[in-house]
């Protein structure tokens, strides 16, 4: 057998039935061969309950293993050597496989998959295990190996590898619709929206500047920020939407303590329009409940009357010590604690309102002209887009 380098990437099949697991694989397959799009490779290929990319010769598999850690909905992933079926082969690559390894338990773990190869994958597992054992002269230990060393066949191919690296899980970005994510420059939206993208949601993001009453410091970080999450999405839109028009207004018409909360529901009122223009279903925010002034659950739902669609607060229950260990481990962390000028900032109250009621707030707008705003606000906006790979 001539054998060849592939990734096998496997995902969690529970829940996939009928046309939701076509659906499902396209959309893993879409998302994979974007990833590593600028790397060479072959386009990926569904196999029965998995994917296998090809890799050419000398393909840096560092690289392909980086790019494959970031795609949601891969559960793990190995590089393998594979090739058309033959059992000898087999035992040579699997020991090609080991004996650089070390280890003094190990496994072997064949599965089988709608093949006419003659041998079933319990027959594999004694074959192949007899034979590393002779070779390499260590033990056998089925319940906790130190090394396992995985057999699939699928068809007439076959694929060995050792050990699994696990995926960033979750269901493949776009299976489950589009959204648009309010993007502060502050450590909990972004850790939000990839909450949301982990579960197949494709983020819009929106983020509101004061220019220029502010400087350009949180445009520029919203941006750094975007950038970064299309690692997961691999095409980021951004829009860049001036708030300072609107809170002039509100700072001349309106109570005072109640101007944080007026500012974010201008916030999700233009957001909301611009979710409907790109068929958004939902907003995402980085709430979390109790952590400032405007996320008491009284101005939470102050905040939600604004909005036209629903809007969803991935981080309402986690406390900010998780948050930030989230924000850590996306690597949006240190951009985002750094000082920067915010919008909300801007002739922040003295006082703010901790339990405002959705009449007051809409009592307090009843002298601006909200439709002409957000249509002003939409219209003065810019819109950047980021890809990865670049
Ligand atoms: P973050 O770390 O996300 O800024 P925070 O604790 O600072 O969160 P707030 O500033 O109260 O919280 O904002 C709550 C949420 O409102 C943010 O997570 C974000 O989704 C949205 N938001 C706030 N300011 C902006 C902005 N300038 N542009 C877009 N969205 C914003
Ligand atoms: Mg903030």
């Amino acid at each position: 057998m001539r054998v060849r380098g592939f990734a096998v990437v496997h995902y969690h099949e529970i829940g996939l039935k009928g046309r939701n697991r076509s659906f499902f694989e396209q959309a893993l397959v879409r998302n994979l061969a974007r990833a590593t799009g600028d790397l060479g490779l072959a386009r990926p290929r569904r196999l029965p309950g998995r994917i296998i990319i090809e890799l050419p010769e000398g393909a840096d598999r560092a690289a392909v293993e980086a790019r494959l850690r970031d795609v949601y909905g891969a559960a793990n992933f190995s590089i393998a050597s594979g090739g058309t079926l033959d059992l000898e082969s087999v035992y040579e690559v699997a020991w090609e496989l080991v004996r650089e390894r070390s280890f003094e338990t190990f496994a072997v773990r064949a599965r089988r998959t709608q093949s006419p190869f003659p041998f079933s994958a319990r027959e594999i597992n004694e074959k192949l295990g007899t034979v590393l054992l002779e070779r390499s002269g260590k033990r056998v230990n089925l319940s906790a190996p130190d090394l396992t060393c995985h057999v699939e066949i699928v068809g007439d191919l076959v694929f060995v590898y050792a050990g699994r690296t696990p995926g960033a899980g979750g269901l493949p970005v776009g299976v489950s619709g589009t959204v648009v994510a309010l993007l502060s420059a502050g450590i909990d939206s972004p850790v939000a929206a990839a909450r949301m993208m982990r579960r197949g949601a494709r983020c819009v993001f929106v983020h509101f500047h004061s220019q220029p009453f502010t400087d350009a410091s949180s445009v520029r970080r919203a941006g750094e920020i975007a950038g970064m999450l299309a690692r997961f999405q691999h095409d980021v839109r951004l829009f860049l939407v001036p708030l300072a028009p609107a809170q002039q207004r509100i700072v001349a018409a309106c109570p005072e303590s109640l101007r944080t909360l007026l500012y974010r529901r201008m916030m999700v009122r233009i957001a909301s329009e611009i979710a409907g223009r790109e068929g958004a279903k939902a907003l995402v925010t980085g709430d979390s409940l109790g952590q400032v002034a405007s996320q008491t659950l009284e101005n939470l739902w102050v905040v939600e009357d604004a909005a036209s669609l629903p809007v969803h607060r991935p981080n309402l229950g986690r406390d900010k010590a998780e948050i930030i260990a989230e924000a850590q481990a996306l690597g949006t962390f240190e951009v985002s604690s750094a000082p920067c000028q915010e919008a909300c900032v801007l002739f922040e109250p003295r006082r703010p309102a901790t339990k405002a009621s959705v009449a007051q707030a809409r009592a307090a707008e009843e002298s601006l002209d909200l439709t002409r705003l957000v249509a002003d606000s939409v219209a003065a906006s810019e819109t950047r887009t980021y890809r990865f790979p670049a």
